[in-house]
């Protein structure tokens, strides 16, 4: 009996703590974006919130029209604060994706993006769709299901055979090329 009070002790008082780590208010004031990141936090990706927090990161959703077909990426207000943009033609997507866009988009680090940087944020996007998509839920024929669905293989044939194939993807990419220079 008093070890099931001190583990039940034990297990209210590190909820308490993960609940009053972060104020989820803090990077976003979109109830999207909120709701998206609330998935993040009970899935324990700590790591999302602790880059964010270190660059005191806003994310919102924005007209990425001119940017060619991105789905997000990092930008800074004029301020030089760092803001991550999720395009808005994504707003109503679900929001377990607009997790994976947020994860994505929150490893960045770099000003400009190199084909290291980007493979991790592809594989954190991608691990993060295994864990969050819901095996009940039929999701929108999107672009974005596709683009998910086929990272999300990319990463567990990785895990099966020890290749990396989502950095191949990344790297063969003529889109890519041109950004990195390769
Ligand atoms: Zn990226």
């Amino acid at each position: 009996m008093k070890k099931l009070v001190v583990t039940l002790f034990v297990f209210i008082a590190l909820t308490v703590t993960q609940a009053l780590a972060y104020n989820l208010k803090d990077f976003s004031n979109d109830g999207r974006i909120i709701a998206a990141m609330q998935l993040l936090e009970q899935n324990g990706d700590y790591d999302v919130f602790a880059n964010m927090q270190k660059n005191r990161v806003k994310v919102m959703f924005y007209n990425l029209s001119g940017y060619g077909n991105v789905y997000g990426t990092n930008s800074y207000d004029q301020y030089g604060r760092r803001v991550i943009l999720i395009n808005s033609v994504y707003a109503n997507a679900p929001v377990e994706q607009i997790a994976c866009l947020i994860a994505h988009e929150s490893m960045h680090v770099l000003r400009k993006a190199t084909l290291e940087e980007e493979t991790i944020a592809t594989q954190k996007e991608a691990a993060t769709w295994v864990k969050l998509k819901r095996a009940s839920v039929t999701y929108p024929e999107s672009k974005l299901t596709k683009r998910l669905n086929k990272l999300a293989g990319l990463h567990r044939a990785s895990l099966a055979d020890g290749n990396n194939y989502i950095h191949d993807k990344i790297a063969s990419s003529s889109f890519y090329k041109a950004q990195f220079g390769i």
